[in-house]
C-alpha cells in the first residue's frame, strides 16, 4: 500500500504557521515512505468567504516553503455531486432529517434546556428537528423553509455498533456518537458540508494517512461514523499539535501578522519560517511502517 496524505486548506484567507506545520507533517509522512503521495485539496465550499486569489495565495505559499504536492490541486467544490449521492444514500436509509433552525432558535432552546449555550453541550444541537412529525415537516418544507440536513448520530450508532479509529500518536480510539451529536451535513446555503464532504473526497483520493490539527480529532468520531455507514476505506489518522501564538492562543487565520505572506514581506526566509514551527513540528511527526 502506498502512502498518500493531504492537506486540505480553506481558501477562505492567506496560510499562517498553523497550516505551515500541518502541510510539513502531511508532507513528511507522504516522504518518509517510498512512492508516498502528498496531496492539496482546496476545500472551498464554504460560499462567500472563499475567494479566487486565496487559491493562488496558498498555493504560492506552500512552493515558497517548499512543500509541493504531487498531480493537480483538487477543488472541493467540483466534487459537489459526490457529495450529494452520499446525501442520498443516507436518506435513504432514514439517517438524516431536515433541520429548519435558525442558530438562534438553537440558543433558545439550550436555554429552556437549561444550559450554557457557550459550555460544552453548547456545541451539541438538541435534536428539536428530529422530534417533528412527518406532517410537520412537510408542512414547513412545502412553504418554502429553509432546511439543512443533519445526521441522526443515535440512530447511526446503532447501525453501525461499536468502532474505532487509529491515530498513530494516541492510539485506538472508540468512537463517541454524542461527542459532536447530530451534525450538519449539508447547510441549507450549499448542500454539502465540512464532515460529509472530507470523507468523501479522502475516499475519492484514497488517502490513506488523514493528518490534521488535534482542534479535529472530536470531529474524527463523526467521520469514522461516516465511513462506516457509506462502506468508505477507513484511513489511519495523526492528529498533531496546534502552533500557539505568545499568549498560548491558536492562531487565527484574522490575524495576518502569522500569515506567510506577512513574514515573507518581512524579509523571513523559507527556513526561518519552517524554523518556527520546528519543535511543534518534530513532536508531531511519527515514523511510520
Ligand atoms: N479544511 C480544514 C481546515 O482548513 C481541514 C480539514 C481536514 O484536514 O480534515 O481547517
Amino acid at each position: 500500500m502506498f502512502v498518500r496524505t493531504r492537506f486540505a486548506p480553506s481558501p477562505t484567507g492567506r496560510l499562517h504557521l498553523g497550516h505551515v506545520l500541518a502541510a510539513r507533517v502531511a508532507h513528511e509522512i507522504a516522504r518518509q515512505s517510498p512512492n508516498g503521495v502528498f496531496l492539496l485539496r482546496h476545500e472551498d465550499i464554504d460560499g462567500p468567504r472563499v475567494r479566487e486569489d486565496f487559491y493562488a495565495g496558498i498555493e504560492e505559499d506552500l512552493k515558497w516553503l517548499d512543500l509541493e504536492w504531487n498531480g493537480p490541486a483538487l477543488r472541493q467544490s467540483s466534487r459537489s455531486l459526490d457529495h450529494e449521492a452520499a446525501l442520498e444514500t443516507l436518506q435513504k436509509v432514514g439517517l438524516v432529517y431536515p433541520c429548519f433552525c435558525t442558530r438562534k432558535e438553537i440558543q433558545d432552546e439550550w436555554i429552556r434546556m437549561g444550559a450554557a449555550p457557550h459550555g460544552n453541550c453548547g456545541q451539541i444541537y438538541p435534536r428539536t428537528c428530529q422530534k417533528l412529525r412527518e406532517t410537520e415537516r412537510s408542512k414547513k418544507i412545502a412553504s418554502g423553509t429553509p432546511f439543512a440536513w443533519r445526521l441522526d448520530s443515535q440512530k447511526a450508532s446503532l447501525i453501525t455498533g461499536p468502532l474505532t479509529f487509529t491515530d498513530l500518536r494516541h492510539g485506538v480510539i472508540s468512537v463517541n456518537p454524542d461527542l459532536l451529536g447530530d451534525v450538519i451535513l449539508a447547510r441549507k446555503d450549499i448542500g454539502s458540508a465540512y464532515h460529509l464532504a472530507v470523507v468523501v473526497d479522502d475516499s475519492y483520493q484514497h488517502v490513506t494517512h488523514v493528518t490534521r490539527g488535534e482542534d479535529l480529532l472530536t470531529s474524527t468520531h463523526i467521520h469514522r461514523i461516516l465511513q462506516a455507514l457509506l462502506g468508505l476505506q477507513e484511513p489511519v489518522y495523526l492528529h498533531h499539535s496546534l502552533v500557539l501564538d505568545e499568549a498560548g492562543e491558536r492562531l487565527a487565520k484574522r490575524n495576518d501578522a502569522n500569515s506567510i505572506q506577512n513574514l515573507r514581506e518581512n524579509g523571513l526566509s523559507p527556513a526561518e519560517v519552517l524554523g518556527m514551527t520546528q519543535p511543534v513540528f518534530e513532536e508531531a511527526i511519527v515514523k511510520i511502517g
